[in-house]
């Protein structure tokens, strides 16, 4: 059943978003988007923080916008909103911080008090309870306004980017209270969750749509999204290079008029716009001109652009060179940027094997 519906127009000076979806009771939808593509716009919308110039969001059937006349104010609403910035109440302590929706609610202070003293239990900050914020870490105080998000009990909750003001010693512990409040999939709930992280995404939620320049570009069930991305905004998100051009009976004629050997998805027609997609972790380097041997091989000459740990490889990012070779992203370990003496402006081959590379239809648009 449909618990959120939203179908909107929102400017901000220059910019619109513009925007239709529906989140159904139980699930997790995830926005991603570069920077500036319009995803905090659209939490605002539905927290009841701005006002769209068009349009209507409905939950559970309830009017909560019907542009420009109708306007639930952000209390009234049943969303709980949970920030980058934890944003708690510097004057209240922790307890009374997470006993505030229940008792905005209606709650008794006792009752408003016991709710939030089951929530502190549950993001295991309940020894924080006579604390001010200001007597918190970072990741103390999202823990905390995790609970107080959800101790109102909100049919809709919105996360914007929960994970991205912490320090990289905080958010392990915060994306694991998340994980397991947001696994529980609370029946009646619809949840809308902003992250730039696709494993955030692929752990959490059930739908993602792809917004890019205040439209979505993209949507579906984040497996499908992620793991066959046909939009380079997607590609981008998921980490993945993605090559596009036009289907052939096994691989893609690029726009560059290369080809790209790969294993076409059973919905490729040769002729037809196509993508090729394959993971940084399958592109080999090698120095430049060194002859391809072994299984077959798309190979391209490419001049190393960036260099950035990732995790524990190093991502490379090639700016420049023969076709398709512009952009495309490859993992090594720190030994082999080293042994081949790697910097940016060192000329490269890259080589993909064909059975690591994905053919798929290009979206229709
Ligand atoms: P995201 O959260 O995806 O990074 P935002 O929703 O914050 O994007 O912003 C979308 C666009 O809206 C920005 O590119 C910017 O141009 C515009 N914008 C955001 N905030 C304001 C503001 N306060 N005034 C005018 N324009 C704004
Ligand atoms: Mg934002």
């Amino acid at each position: 059943m449909t618990s959120l519906h939203a179908d909107l127009t929102a400017r901000r000076g220059e910019f619109a978003l513009d925007v239709r979806f529906d989140v159904p009771a139980g699930s997790v939808l995830a926005v991603l988007g570069p920077n500036g593509s319009g995803k905090s716009t659209l939490l605002g919308c539905l927290a009841g923080l701005h006002l769209p110039d068009r349009g209507t969001i409905t939950l559970r059937g309830r009017t909560l916008t019907s542009a420009p006349r109708v306007h639930v104010p952000p209390h009234a609403r049943s969303v709980g909103l949970l920030a980058q910035d934890a944003l708690l109440f510097p004057h209240l302590s922790v307890l009374d911080n997470v006993a505030f929706s229940p008792r905005a609610r209606g709650a008794s202070k006792a009752a408003a008090r016991e709710v939030a003293l089951r929530w502190l239990t549950e993001v295991d900050a309940v020894g924080l309870a006579g604390r001010r914020p200001g007597q918190l870490s970072g990741g103390q105080a999202q823990r905390v306004a995790v609970a107080r998000a959800l101790a109102g009990d909100p049919a809709l909750l919105l996360l914007d980017e929960p994970l991205a003001a912490l320090d990289v010693d905080a958010a392990p512990a915060v994306r694991g209270l998340l994980r397991r409040v947001l696994g529980a999939r609370e029946p009646e709930r619809a949840t809308v969750l902003v992250t730039h992280d696709p494993l955030d995404a692929l752990a959490l939620a059930d739908h993602v749509v792809v917004l890019a320049r205040g439209r979505v570009v993209e949507r579906g069930p984040t497996r499908q999204v992620l793991g066959a991305p046909r939009n380079p905004f997607t590609a981008r998100i998921a980490g993945l290079n993605l090559v596009p051009g036009t289907a052939t009976a096994d691989g893609l004629r690029t726009r560059g008029g290369g080809h790209v050997s790969g294993l076409p998805a059973p919905d490729v027609v040769p002729g037809e716009p196509a993508v090729a997609v394959f993971a940084p972790g399958a592109v080999a380097v090698h120095p430049a001109g060194a002859p391809p041997k072994g299984s077959p091989r798309n190979t391209v000459g490419a001049v190393v652009g960036g260099l950035e740990p990732h995790g524990a490889v190093v991502r490379l990012r090639a700016v420049d060179g023969e076709d398709w070779a512009e952009g495309v992203t490859a993992d090594l370990t720190p030994s082999a940027v080293a042994e081949l003496g790697l910097e940016p402006g060192t000329p490269v081959r890259l080589a993909v094997k064909a059975t690591a590379v994905a053919i798929h239809p290009a979206p229709s648009q």
